[in-house]
């Protein structure tokens, strides 16, 4: 994968290597400027490639475009319900489930008998799908998981990475969301 490319996207709270590409998936899609990255197989194919996720020649279906939004979705709807407080849709996780039993994900085996998830460039997006939620596995084993959030601004929602000490981080920029926040509960109190 390619972090250059993908921190450019994140811009800030960037998560460590491979989790980085799981927060980059989560912000393909811009809602406070209403920019979708992947919402076609072509355009799909361009960032994916951009990223080095995929490999310059690897096709793109329109199938495995829908699943792979379909798994961003579900990843969001989980971090968000998390972020929130709220519990998450046990459904969700099916899904999830559904998506690794459809694209298996790959390993590579060192000359010392190590299995590690293959990170390398896949051929297909489906491919990339299986690999995807390997990272998530790995971001779970690892203390992670829980540190990737989504900005609790409703105009933002960007995907941010919290590496504070106490894992408290609320916004992807205290200075622009946060502030955005504490200026409107002021405002609805004082009207
Ligand atoms: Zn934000």
């Amino acid at each position: 994968m390619d972090t250059a490319f993908l921190e450019e996207l994140i811009e800030h709270k960037v998560a460590p290597e491979p989790l980085i590409a799981i927060q980059g998936l989560l912000n393909t899609h811009d809602y406070e400027r209403d920019e979708e990255l992947i919402g076609d197989a072509a355009s799909a194919r361009v960032w994916l490639a951009g990223a080095d996720l995929i490999e310059e020649e690897a096709t793109v279906s329109d199938e495995e475009v829908r699943d792979l939004t379909e798994l961003r979705k579900i990843l969001r709807r989980i971090l968000e319900s998390r972020t929130k407080g709220d519990e998450v849709d046990p459904g969700l996780y099916r899904d999830l489930q559904l998506l690794a039993n459809k694209y298996p994900a790959g390993y590579d085996v060192s000359d010392r008998g190590e299995v590690t998830l293959c990170l390398k460039p896949v051929e297909t997006a489906g491919e990339l799908i299986g690999q995807l939620v390997g990272i998530v596995g790995i971001a779970q084993e690892n203390d992670w998981w829980e540190r990737l959030k989504i900005c609790a601004d409703d105009d933002c929602r960007w995907a941010f990475y919290d590496a504070s000490k106490n894992r408290g981080g609320t916004w992807c920029r205290m200075e622009v969301c946060g502030n955005r926040n504490k200026n409107r509960r002021y405002r609805s109190k004082t009207n």
